[in-house]
């Protein structure tokens, strides 16, 4: 198994071998970027020269960031030009992102052509765990715009004879694999519900087409087990993890040969895991709030930035034999645990006994409030050409999570499914489960 080759680069971030690279060097490194971070946010930032004028601005060692107040969605949402440390005209990329908070107000994202090289380079990195010079990527990601996730990933492919054919979201199955044969491809990036609902039409088609995929990389949304285990199962192929967000730059952290959580883009962003209700560090093991602040990015770096996930740091060292920490599967979002009679739900735990159903290729879910009673609504998309009949193996599965069927159990929830349209409308957005229990209440 080779060590994940984001040890190497962030070695030579810092001038040193990637066999001396020791935590405590890299601890050097990030306290020293900290240090020019807060610098140019506090004399350049008009947000964080005002937020942060009564703390104080020397970090004499990395605990001493803990002192500085978070940066939140809505910080950013009120007023993203504040944010900003150089002038509009070097600004070479706006990502504007809808808003599913409270404002209504879209959240923008800036970054400079210096802020994109960094990511161009990261994925570069990140990307040569899984493919080599000769190798042939599709990839199932907006793309169209310059800047835009799949251009920068095309641009990082191409630096190591890597071929990228960029494709964008899967809307035709049968469109997409009739590339991956014309165009030998031998490796996709894609939304993990996107690449399973291939998956399944290819298992559930006429075979005419043979895909070689030695690898699949996952991105974008939560990536569940059973998307995995499918996506082995019909291809024979390994399936890396990338955990990331526009506010980080698009790129995170990207799993090693050994798939077994993400080795973060350290060189580039510090990572902190919070307890999201009183703010405070959590013990390494331990589930909270992923927080992280920017190290290297000069348009609109943001400081102890609350991404509203929920993960936790894998303790012990990797068997890739890598200095770098890792970070579990987001197991979630912070908002995104549902109350039922009997304990809470998350979507992750919806993915994993739904995508396991054979035929499910993606689902809609809300809860809503009938007679004094919680409904939990399930609406199915199913591939193509597959019937309904499944409506047992999805009672019996989502029967496996404790809060449902306690719940069901105890007469204060009823379970409602029902067969969506074959026709799918594919988005890159992250899926969530509507609670519309409180709007009827009002
Ligand atoms: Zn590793």
């Amino acid at each position: 198994m080779e060590k994940t080759p984001l040890q190497n680069w962030i070695a030579g971030r810092l001038g040193v071998s990637e066999a001396s690279l020791t935590r405590e060097s890299l601890i050097d490194y990030q306290l020293k970027k900290l240090r020019e971070t807060l610098d140019l946010a506090i004399n350049r930032s008009t947000y964080y020269r005002k937020n942060l004028s009564k703390y104080p601005n020397k970090l004499n060692r990395l605990e001493d960031l803990l002192q500085l107040p978070f940066t939140t969605s809505e910080d950013v949402r009120n007023n993203p030009l504040h944010f900003l440390c150089v002038s509009q005209d070097y600004i070479n990329r706006v990502v504007t992102l809808q808003s599913s908070g409270t404002t209504g107000k879209p959240k923008r994202l800036y970054f400079t052509k210096e802020d994109q090289e960094l990511t161009i380079d990261f994925f570069h990195i990140g990307m040569s765990t899984l493919v080599g010079p000769g190798d042939r990527v599709l990839i199932l990601l907006p793309g169209q715009l310059p800047g835009s996730v799949g251009d920068l990933l095309a641009r990082a492919l191409e630096r190591f004879r890597v071929k990228a054919i960029p494709h964008g979201i899967v809307q035709d199955p049968e469109k997409t694999l009739k590339i991956m044969q014309e165009e030998q491809v031998n490796a996709l990036v894609g939304i993990p519900t996107q690449v399973l609902s291939l998956a399944r039409y290819w298992g559930g088609a006429i075979n005419k087409y043979q895909p070689q995929l030695k690898s699949v990389l996952l991105s974008t949304d939560y990536v569940s087990q059973a998307i995995t285990r499918q996506l082995k199962l019909s291809w024979g192929c390994q399936v890396y993890g990338h955990y990331g967000m526009t506010e980080m730059g698009l790129g995170g952290g990207v799993e090693c040969q050994a798939l077994a959580g993400y080795h973060m883009r350290e060189a580039d962003l510090y990572f902190e895991i919070i307890n999201p209700t009183n703010g405070e560090s959590v013990p390494d093991g331990e589930e909270g709030e992923v927080v992280f602040t920017t190290l290297t990015r000069v348009g609109m770096p943001l400081i102890r930035y609350r991404t509203g996930d929920l993960a936790r740091f894998i303790p012990d060292r990797c068997h890739c034999g890598s200095i770098l920490r890792r970070l579990s599967p987001v197991k979630g979002r912070v908002r995104g645990v549902y109350q039922l009679p009997a304990g809470p739900l998350t979507i992750g735990e919806l993915d994993e006994v739904l995508f396991s159903v054979a035929g499910v290729i993606n689902y809609q879910a809300s809860l809503s409030n009938e007679n004094g009673k919680d409904i939990l609504n399930i609406g199915i998309f199913m591939n193509h050409g597959e019937n309904g009949s499944i409506f047992d193996a999805i009672r019996r599965n989502l029967n496996t999570i404790p809060s449902v069927y306690h719940s069901e159990k105890k007469g204060c929830l009823g379970i409602k499914l029902l067969i969506l349209s074959e026709q799918l409308k594919s988005t890159a957005a992250k899926r969530t489960i509507k609670d519309l229990r409180k709007s009827e209440m009002l």
